[in-house]
């Protein structure tokens, strides 16, 4: 999986890009991160990248003519380039989105700044509008990160343990069932007796239940989306 970022500050990224699970698959080469900088695309002497809008206005808007160039260098570097520009104005992300992304293998994404970027570049040159929440970011750049750390749990080798992005939130289309870690007994709030007795059946069973359970309380909305059994309809109907 590739990711080429293209950005007015690829400094953003140089930490996100080196901890934890996301560092360690881009070390092993099991994806890579590439970043651009906007500025090398831009051919005066300031490197130039934004420009004011016409018709008045305010802020700043990034020129087309650098995101072309870029664009177009980046797409020469596999054969069918998935192009993004994250925006609020974009279809809402979520796992799905994430896993339709996993299967497009080359991503440029465009993280736009200011008042974002020329709109003939989003209408013929930009291959999906994402957003990642009806709220508005300073730029596109915190966006990126979360997708690619969306993307990148998806890749296969990136988690060790599959079962755990199996098994995760989403995944199955609720959420994930609470879990519990040592000591049995904290201030007095006990671990779910199930859970210590050994009986595996029992426990799936349990563990179920809490997915629909909690997905019930705090997400309603999916289980109508989510593949469900008689029994898992049975237990919701109690
Ligand atoms: N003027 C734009 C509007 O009202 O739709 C917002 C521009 S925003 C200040 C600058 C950049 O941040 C955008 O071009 C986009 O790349 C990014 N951005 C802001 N909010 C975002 C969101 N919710 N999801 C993805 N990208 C976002």
């Amino acid at each position: 999986m590739v990711f080429d970022l293209i950005t007015i500050f690829p400094e953003y990224f140089e930490s996100p890009l080196k901890v934890g699970l996301l560092g360690k698959a881009i070390q092993k080469g099991l994806l890579k991160v590439r970043l651009h900088n906007l500025r090398d695309f831009a051919t005066d002497k300031h490197r130039t990248v934004d420009d004011k809008p016409f018709g008045g206005g305010e802020g700043m808007l990034l020129k087309p003519e650098p995101l072309y160039r870029a664009i177009e260098a980046l797409k020469k570097e596999s054969p069918e380039p998935w192009v993004v520009y994250l925006s609020p104005q974009g279809r809402l992300f979520n796992q799905e989105v994430a896993r339709e992304l996993l299967a497009k293998k080359h991503l440029i994404l465009i993280c736009g700044r200011y008042e974002g970027i020329d709109e003939r570049i989003r209408q013929y040159f930009v291959d999906d509008e994402i957003s990642i929440g009806d709220y508005v970011l300073f730029g596109g750049e915190a966006a990126a990160l979360v997708l690619i750390e969306t993307v990148a749990r998806l890749v296969p080798g990136v988690v060790g343990c599959e079962d755990s992005v199996k098994r995760d939130s989403f995944a199955e289309g609720l959420l994930k069932h609470p879990q519990y870690t040592r000591p049995r007994d904290f201030m007095g709030y006990t671990v779910p007796e199930v859970l210590l007795s050994g009986d595996h059946a029992r426990i799936e069973r349990f563990r179920r239940e809490e997915s629909l359970r909690i997905t019930f309380e705090k997400r309603p909305d999916l289980l109508a989306k989510a593949s469900l059994t008689d029994e898992d309809r049975a237990f919701l109907e109690k």
